[in-house]
């Protein structure tokens, strides 16, 4: 080996990405040190496998037999899943390159595991999505979703009645975890997609253009949070209920919020649809 040759495998090894030399087959010749702890391998074993012992088998459709420049996205990163010694899948994301060198091509691949940066990445897109307290859709959320419904449906708007009193009586935190089991039962609901719009507010999507049906639906809530709940003397709703086809979805949030005020005025505990 000339001092070059010693040189650039030292580069290898300060590298903390994977890093693959490979023939144009994707048999591995020569990887660093990053590799065999990202993969699991002990030194040396990984000389001679293949890209595809490397991924798993449900994701190898864009394997090829031989690589050339034109299958490669060379100038960028490209999420994939690949596989441990142990079996266990991760995500990555690789860049490749095919580099001549004499009369001989080599396929040379990157590899960044993207573990810690997805968690990272969920985490921040739970809590730009979802409220902490309820665990249901914020408010941007669900607005977000009810207006890129393609079909009609049906808008809720709900607002507890006297929850005042519950953090009067109780105190906050008792109220916190009263709202959080409210939540729970929205959230259990599969004929729904519920989100906090506010306080003790809530906009619930109910994936019908039926109202008579929706109604069934928020009736049943009621009754399943009056039981749940009924340690702290049961809980009453109002609710406004509308039918959303082709009206604008700011339009259809007005209209459920005056809805809901009908119920509150006609004495609360009550759905109002129209
Ligand atoms: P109404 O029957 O007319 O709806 O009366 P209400 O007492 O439910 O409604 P009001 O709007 O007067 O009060 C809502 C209360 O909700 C006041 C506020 O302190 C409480 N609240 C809002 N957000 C939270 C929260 O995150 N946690 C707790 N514990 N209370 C909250
Ligand atoms: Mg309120
Ligand atoms: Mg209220």
């Amino acid at each position: 080996m000339d001092k070059t040759q010693e040189l650039i495998l030292k580069i290898m090894e300060l590298s903390i990405d994977a890093i693959f030399i490979e023939d144009t087959s994707g048999n591995v010749i020569q990887c660093n040190h990053a590799a065999e702890k990202m993969f699991g391998y002990n030194e040396g074993e990984m000389i001679g496998l293949n890209i595809s012992d490397l991924i798993p088998k449900d994701d190898s459709a864009y394997l090829k037999p031989t690589y050339k420049k034109e299958d490669l996205f060379e100038n960028e990163y490209i999420p994939r899943k690949n596989i441990r010694k142990d079996g266990t899948v991760f995500p990555t994301e690789v860049n490749s390159k095919i580099v001549t060198v004499g009369d001989k091509e080599y396929l040379i691949a990157f590899v960044h595991d993207m573990t810690e940066e997805n968690k990272i990445k969920e985490r921040l897109f739970y809590l730009s999505n979802y409220d902490e307290l309820t665990a249901l859709r914020n408010r941007r959320a669900i607005l977000s979703l009810l207006s890129t419904q393609k079909e009609s449906f049906c808008l809720a708007m709900i607002d507890i009645d006297g929850f005042k009193k519950v953090n009067d009586t109780y105190g906050h935190m008792v109220g916190d975890l009263f709202l959080k089991s409210f939540g729970m039962i929205l959230n259990d609901n599969d004929k729904i997609i519920a989100g906090r719009f506010g306080g003790e507010e809530f906009l619930v999507l109910i994936s019908t253009s039926n109202l008579k049906y929706a109604k069934k639906v928020m009736n049943d809530i009621l009754e399943k949070a009056n039981k749940t709940l009924e340690l702290y003397g049961g809980i009453h709703f109002s609710c406004g209920l509308t039918l959303v086809n082709d009206l604008r979805i700011d339009v259809a949030i007005q209209k459920s919020d005056k809805l809901l005020y009908q119920a509150k005025n006609n004495g609360k505990n009550q759905i109002v649809a129209e």
